[in-house]
């Protein structure tokens, strides 16, 4: 008798879509969060592309997709899954020295934000090195502070932070952006947003916490000093696929197959984690109501 038939790692807008999927199926169901349920989309503010609602704040709507999940039985459990091991037709799933069996799994374990590997950027880590404007944001009101990146959440987060901050420097490292055109548009029409093109960003300095940046122009070969108070980065992000021992791609991301299932029989994987999501959220609630119809199909088959 396992503790339950499915056990869903990562809370973020798969795993909790997989969850749902699995637990009206009649599949008891334990969805494991290391830390803030929602994921990535608890850390967005307007979202305008998730149909059905022409715009939502991020935490919105993980509060609504979490309190259906809920409703529908989902048990809930905060904890880090250390690692996943297989014993006969069981799964053990290690949660914070806990061992808890089921029956199949499905990683939803999303992706973090990529860190520049320059100096000073370890020291001044929290210290005026970010990568959340709406959760640190609002300590550099009236203040001078960069974004660097040029993709959507770079380009979308300088014009939440231009709202906060006196002066928002946008640093890419080419000229043109990624984002899309409607908040590059917005962006550049924005007064208090100026962009630093064809620039990487070489250093962060300042005494306890960060007062300056290098900047190194790729055009020109030459590097400037930039006073501030904060940097935001926004320049990607690494799944967090290290803890599991599936096959991944070159990059780190799982790779599956058309049901989702990972290298290992009874181990599905969705959103941010698999290689080719899109990282949308629309994309990570499909792949995770894929998935959970993968397990709910391969549990039928084993009965
Ligand atoms: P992206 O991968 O889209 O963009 C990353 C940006 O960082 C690029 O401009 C890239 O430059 C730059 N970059 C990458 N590595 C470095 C580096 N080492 N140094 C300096 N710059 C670097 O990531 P995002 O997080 O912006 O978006 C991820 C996904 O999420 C995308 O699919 C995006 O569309 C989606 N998203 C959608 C939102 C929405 O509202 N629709 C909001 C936020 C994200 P370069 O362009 O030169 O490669």
């Amino acid at each position: 008798m396992v503790d339950y038939d499915v056990i869903i790692v990562g809370g973020g807008a798969a795993g909790l879509t997989s969850a749902i999927y699995t637990v009206r199926a009649g599949l008891s169901t334990l969805l494991v969060e290391k830390e803030l349920f929602g994921g990535q989309i608890a850390l967005t503010e307007g979202i305008e592309n998730y149909p059905g609602f022409e715009s939502i704040q991020g935490k919105d709507l993980v509060d609504k997709i979490l309190a259906q999940a809920k409703k529908q039985g989902v048990k809930t459990k905060v904890g880090n899954v250390q690692s996943i091991t297989t014993k006969g037709k069981e799964k053990i799933v290690e949660i914070d020295n806990e061992k808890v069996s089921t029956r199949a799994i499905v990683l939803a374990v999303g992706s973090t934000p990529r860190k520049l590997d320059v100096v000073g950027r370890e020291e001044f880590d929290g210290k005026g090195v970010h990568y959340c404007v709406m959760c640190d944001g609002p300590l550099y009101k009236d203040r001078v502070c960069a974004i660097i990146g040029g993709g959507d959440a770079a380009i979308k987060e300088s014009l939440s932070l231009a709202k906060i901050a006196k002066k928002v420097f946008v640093i890419h490292r080419r000229e043109g952006l990624r984002a899309e055109k409607r908040w590059q548009d917005l962006a550049l029409a924005t007064k208090n947003i100026e962009f630093i093109w064809n620039s990487e960003v070489r250093g962060f300095f300042g005494e306890k916490f960060l007062d300056s940046i290098k900047i190194f122009n790729s055009k020109t070969n030459k590097e400037s000093v930039l006073e501030l108070s904060a940097v935001f980065t926004y320049i990607g992000h690494v799944p967090n696929t290290k803890s599991f021992d599936f096959k991944k791609d070159a990059r780190g991301y799982f790779v599956v197959d058309k049901s989702y299932q990972t290298s290992e029989e009874g181990v599905f994987a969705a959103g941010d984690c698999v290689a080719g999501n899109h990282t949308q959220i629309a994309t990570s609630v499909g792949a995770g109501a894929a998935a959970g119809m993968s397990v709910i199909n391969y549990l039928h088959l084993k009965e």
